[in-house]
C-alpha cells in the first residue's frame, strides 16, 4: 500500500484537542502524522480542501439483522450503508435468529464482517441465553470469540439478580454491558410515548417514568458491582439527570442517544405516521431539551444509531402492529449536523467527538482518534453540501427513515478503514 497524503482538510480529532487546517499522512494504513504543511517524499495525494477530516464514526449500537433477517438488512449491507453514514466501526446487536449468544454465533458475525466492505463490524453477544433473561450467557467463551461487549438488545435484563450478575461477569472480562433502561411491566404494551398526544390518538403509551425506573435500578447495580454500564438510547430528562447525578458519584457509566430522540417529539406522531414508531417512543419537548443537554456536557458521551431496517410492509401496517425501529446510519451526521451544528445549539467538534471518540471510549475501542499509530479510519466530511435526503438511494435494504425527504446541510463524502476508501461520493477507486 502506497502512503497517502491527506492535504488541506480542516482536521479535527477531539482526543488529541486537535481543530487544524492542515493534512494527515497514512502509511501502511496508520496514521503517522497530522499537521500543517506534511510532504512527504512519495505519496497519493487526496484533496481536502474544503472538507472536514475527522476520525471514523463509530456507532455502539446498531441492527444488522443477520442471521435470520436478511430481507432487512445483511452484514455486508449494514457494513455498506455504515461506511456511507461516516461510519467506520459499528456494534451489531445480538437480536437475531438465532440470537448471537454462543461462540458459534459470534465468530458468524466476526467472519461475515471481515468478508463484507465497508466499515469494520464488531459483535456484541447477549446477556443471556436467548435472550430469555434466565441464565447468563458463558461472557469468557464469546469474549475470546470476538465480541466486544454483551447486551439483551431492546430487552432490560428482568431479574436484577442477573444484572448484577452481568456486571460483575462483565467486569471480569473487561467489557462494558449495553443495557436499555427501562421497567418492562410498566412500558409493556406501549406503542408511543404516554401524554397527550397518546390520549389524543388513543394509543397506548410507555410513560417516562418505566426509563427513569429502569435507568435507576441499572445505576444502582453499576455503583454496587462496579462494573461497566452503558446506557442504551436514552429518552427521557429524568434519565438524563439519574445518569449525571451518577457520574459525579463516581459510577462507571457511559450513555448514548439516538439522532430521532435529539430532534423530535411525541407530536410528530399526530397523524400515526409508523416511521416515527420508535422504542423508547419519541417524547416531549423538555426531555429533548434535557437530553440535548447531556449531550453537550458530556452526561452522554455517545450518539448511536439504533439503525433498525424494517421492511416496507411491515410498517405499512396499523401503528399498533407496525414494528418499531428507523435506519439511521446514512443520515445520522447529516440531520445532527444541520439541526444542531448549523443553528449553533452544538460545536462541531463536540458532534465529531460524540459520534466517534465517545463511543470508542465506552466501547473500550483503541479508535475514535487521529493520533499517529492509530489504524487510519477516517471520515470525510463537506459541511457545506446541501442534499436531500432521499431513502431510494439509501444502501441499505430498509427506508424506514422519520427523515425522508429533509433537506440537509452537510455531507459524509469518503470513508477510509484501515487507510483504504471504503466508501466515496464520487467513484474514483481510490
Ligand atoms: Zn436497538
Amino acid at each position: 500500500m502506497t502512503r497517502l497524503l491527506i492535504r488541506g482538510g480542516r482536521v479535527i480529532d477531539p482526543a488529541a484537542g486537535v481543530d487544524l487546517q492542515g493534512d494527515v499522512l497514512v502509511d501502511e494504513g496508520r496514521i503517522v502524522a497530522v499537521a500543517a504543511g506534511l510532504a512527504p517524499e512519495s505519496a497519493e495525494v487526496l484533496d481536502a480542501r474544503g472538507l472536514v477530516v475527522c476520525p471514523g464514526f463509530v456507532d455502539p449500537h446498531a441492527h444488522l439483522c443477520e442471521p435470520g433477517g436478511e430481507h432487512r438488512e445483511t452484514i455486508a449491507t449494514g457494513a455498506m450503508a455504515a461506511a456511507a453514514g461516516g461510519y467506520t466501526a459499528v456494534v451489531a446487536m445480538p437480536d437475531t435468529d438465532p440470537v448471537v449468544d454462543d461462540p458459534a454465533s459470534v465468530g458468524f458475525v466476526v467472519a461475515a464482517g471481515r468478508r463484507a466492505r465497508g466499515a469494520r463490524v464488531f459483535p456484541a453477544a447477549a446477556v443471556s441465553a436467548g435472550r430469555r433473561g434466565e441464565h447468563l450467557t458463558e461472557f469468557g467463551e464469546v469474549v475470546d470469540a470476538g465480541a466486544v461487549a454483551v447486551s439483551d438488545a431492546g430487552r432490560s435484563v428482568k431479574s436484577s439478580k442477573l444484572m448484577r450478575l452481568a456486571l460483575e461477569y462483565a467486569r471480569s472480562f473487561g467489557i462494558p454491558v449495553l443495557a436499555r433502561p427501562e421497567d418492562a411491566g410498566l412500558a409493556s404494551g406501549g406503542v408511543m410515548h404516554e401524554g397527550v398526544v397518546s390520549t389524543r390518538l388513543g394509543l397506548r403509551g410507555k410513560p417516562a417514568a418505566a426509563e427513569e425506573i429502569g435507568a435507576a435500578r441499572d445505576l444502582a447495580l453499576a455503583g454496587m458491582t462496579g462494573g461497566r454500564l452503558h446506557m442504551q438510547r436514552v429518552s427521557t430528562a429524568a434519565a438524563a439527570t439519574l445518569i449525571r447525578r451518577s457520574l459525579a458519584r463516581g459510577v462507571g457509566v457511559s450513555a448514548e442517544v439516538t439522532a430521532h430522540h435529539l430532534l423530535l417529539t411525541h407530536e410528530v406522531v399526530a397523524d400515526y405516521g409508523t416511521e416515527y414508531k420508535v422504542d423508547p417512543p419519541l417524547r416531549t419537548t423538555v426531555d429533548v431539551e434535557a437530553v440535548r443537554a447531556a449531550l453537550a456536557d458530556g452526561t452522554i458521551g455517545c450518539i448511536a444509531t439504533d439503525h433498525t431496517p424494517c421492511h416496507y410492509d411491515e410498517k405499512e401496517q396499523a401503528f399498533d402492529d407496525a414494528p418499531f425501529g428507523a435506519v439511521g446510519l446514512e443520515t445520522t451526521f447529516a440531520v445532527l449536523h444541520t439541526h444542531l451544528v448549523t443553528t449553533g445549539i452544538l460545536e462541531l467538534g463536540t458532534l465529531v467527538e460524540r459520534m466517534s471518540t465517545g463511543p470508542a471510549r465506552a466501547l473500550g475501542f483503541p479508535g475514535g482518534t487521529l493520533k499517529p499509530g492509530q489504524a487510519a479510519d477516517l471520515a470525510l466530511v463537506d459541511p457545506e453540501a446541501r442534499w436531500k435526503i432521499d431513502p431510494a438511494e439509501f444502501l441499505s435494504k430498509c427506508r424506514n427513515t422519520p427523515f425522508a425527504g429533509e433537506e440537509v446541510t452537510g455531507r459524509v463524502v469518503r470513508t477510509l478503514v484501515g487507510g483504504r476508501t471504503v466508501w466515496s461520493a464520487v467513484a474514483d477507486g481510490a
